[in-house]
């Protein structure tokens, strides 16, 4: 049963001021009825004087005949002086009867428009309770066609029971402590991913002026943009690349010197020894072709060092020539 029903609600309240005012009009009713028997009561009092006084002068009058007819002046006259005094007295009872009437008639004229007042706001609260039944019926019926679409189901994610109507436009799937539950974890991620975001900063790259996104929990804290760190590295890349062929040039003099050296030294002493010998001049031509061989051996050798030092290093290597 719905309490919050507009219409029964209405009735309801119609019923409680109607039966006030039946209870007021009730009261009224028993009031007027009060005054109108009371006006009942001096009118009959009246009339009953009326009637007594008429009877009485009557009486006196027959009894005056009779003493006429009996010759007893003095007792006819007694007696019909009595009826008149009784006649007159009649009289003034005949003016307060008309009063008395009229009080009746006006009290009982408001007695009965109180009663038809009364009948009237009965007839009203019959008819409000007939309404009010009839809603109460009404809302039991229609509680029962709403029963129908009263369905159960389990809770998606603890499995406890929920009720749902399946004329709801969204039907649902968690229980209320779920979804409270579920809530709560969602605010939570979020609150975890505004403190991640909160955790990026930006300021000016110290080379160019352009945005950096940083993370102030990174342990290095970056100075410049990617464009110009990656043009650092490039430059440092190039640097270090003359570095290193100045250094591959210096080397290769440097055996050269010492491999030029080593062979004069070593041309210069069979020279000598073939010198010291006195051997005779195709001999020299000799030596001379064997100098030429030992050069050209020592040539290969340097050729072969350089090739090694390139495969040691060859980004630094490359380009270098003998
Ligand atoms: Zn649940
Ligand atoms: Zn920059």
């Amino acid at each position: 049963m719905r309490e919050q029903d507009a219409t029964l609600q209405y009735l309801s309240e119609r019923i409680d001021s109607l039966s006030a005012e039946y209870e007021r009009a009730k009261s009224n009713t028993s009031h007027l009825h009060d005054q109108m028997e009371s006006a009942w009561q001096s009118l009959h009092d009246l009339q009953e004087e009326y009637r007594e006084y008429k009877e009485q002068a009557s009486y006196e009058f027959q009894e005056s005949q009779y003493c006429w007819s009996m010759h007893d002046g003095a007792g006819a006259k007694e007696h019909s002086e009595n009826g008149h005094l009784l006649n007159e007295k009649k009289a003034g009872v005949s003016l307060y009867l008309d009063g008395a009437h009229a009080k009746f008639d006006s009290e009982k004229s408001e007695f009965d428009k109180a009663v038809a007042y009364q009948r009237g706001i009965k007839e009203q609260l019959d008819q409000a309770r007939n309404e009010h039944k009839l809603r109460i019926e009404e809302l039991k019926a229609q509680n029962l066609r709403e029963q129908i679409h009263w369905k159960e189901k389990s809770c998606g994610r603890c499995g406890a029971t929920i009720r749902y109507n399946d004329t709801w436009n969204h039907i649902p799937n968690y229980c209320k402590s779920c979804k409270e539950k579920m809530n709560a974890e969602r605010e939570e991620r979020e609150k975890k991913k505004a403190a991640e975001a909160a955790k990026w900063m930006e300021k000016p790259c110290k080379q160019c002026g352009r945005t950096i996104r940083y993370n102030i929990e990174w342990s290095n804290q970056p100075n410049f943009c990617p464009e110009c760190k990656e043009k650092f590295e490039y430059e440092k890349r190039e640097r270090e690349k003359t570095d290193a062929k100045n250094l591959a040039r210096d080397v290769e003099k440097l055996l050269f010197t010492i491999l030029h050296g080593i062979i004069f030294r070593i041309i210069a002493k069979i020279a000598n020894q073939n010198l010291k010998k006195n051997k005779k001049v195709r001999r020299k031509n000799k030596i001379i072709k064997e100098v030429r061989t030992i050069n050209f051996a020592l040539i290969i050798i340097l050729e072969r060092m350089t090739f090694i030092l390139e495969m040691i290093n060859p980004s630094t290597m490359m380009g270098m020539g003998m």
